[in-house]
């Protein structure tokens, strides 16, 4: 009865506030969420969870150990497909972002991406900085995986110092950044385990591999693997 109620709400709602989609603007119809099918058809999708090795574990695992490493999309900030990351990151649309993460869990889950990983771990975000946006986009993905998938998402394993964001700095500023920033806080959580780190979009891979280093210092039996939404195509 309350599922009736609250899809009577939404279809009451839409009629004033129609839902549109995240890349084209285009009005959604019933069945398509955030992206719309067209859209969703042209995705730049990258195939990484395909292929064991991909260029982005290639570009992760000359830095650190790992046992996996894919992303939805290719990003580049200049592309359409560029709205889904920054409208849920920045725009106050986190459903994006479980929504995406859901569908391409759903994608990733037959080809066995997600055999023998114990938990899904979010890359970090200063508390200060979450309480301001009101949500960490990279738990929210996490999140969105879950929900497809059945794994547990640990929240408190990480954390993240405050720091200057990142956008502005060179690849090597980045990751001398990132460094200093994420750290283990609770080692017992990940201890034996095989996680897997979540984030929205991989750049440089610097905050990826700092999480890596991290975890590797701190905990001494536990494997890695990567998911994002985008990451950018490697030169
Ligand atoms: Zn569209």
């Amino acid at each position: 009865m309350l599922s009736v109620a609250r899809r009577w709400w939404h279809d009451f709602v839409s009629l004033f506030f129609p839902e549109v989609c995240v890349v084209c603007g285009r009005r959604l119809v019933a069945g398509e969420e955030a992206v719309c099918l067209v859209c969703d058809c042209g995705m730049p999708r990258t195939g990484f969870h395909l292929d064991a090795d991909n260029q982005l574990y290639y570009r992760l695992i000359c830095r650190h150990p790992l046992e996996r490493a894919a992303a939805m999309m290719h990003y580049s900030r200049h592309s359409p497909y560029s709205s889904v990351i920054i409208t849920a990151k920045y725009h106050g649309r986190p459903e994006i972002a479980r929504i995406v993460g859901r569908r391409y869990a759903a994608e990733m889950a037959p080809c066995g991406f997600f055999s023998g990983v114990d938990a899904l771990v979010p890359v970090p975000m200063h508390w200060w900085k979450k309480a301001r946006r009101g949500y960490n986009q990279a738990e929210v993905v996490a999140e969105g995986v879950s929900e497809a998938t059945g794994i547990p998402v640990i929240h408190d394993a990480m954390r993240a110092a405050r720091h200057a964001t990142q956008t502005r700095k060179d690849a090597a500023g980045r990751m001398a950044n990132a460094r200093r920033i994420y750290s283990v806080c609770n080692p017992a959580l990940l201890e034996g385990k095989h996680i897997m780190l979540v984030d929205d979009v991989i750049t440089t891979g610097a905050t990826i591999t700092a999480c890596c280093e991290a975890i590797h210092k701190s905990v001494g039996n536990c494997r890695v693997s990567v998911l994002a939404l985008a990451a950018t195509v490697s030169g």
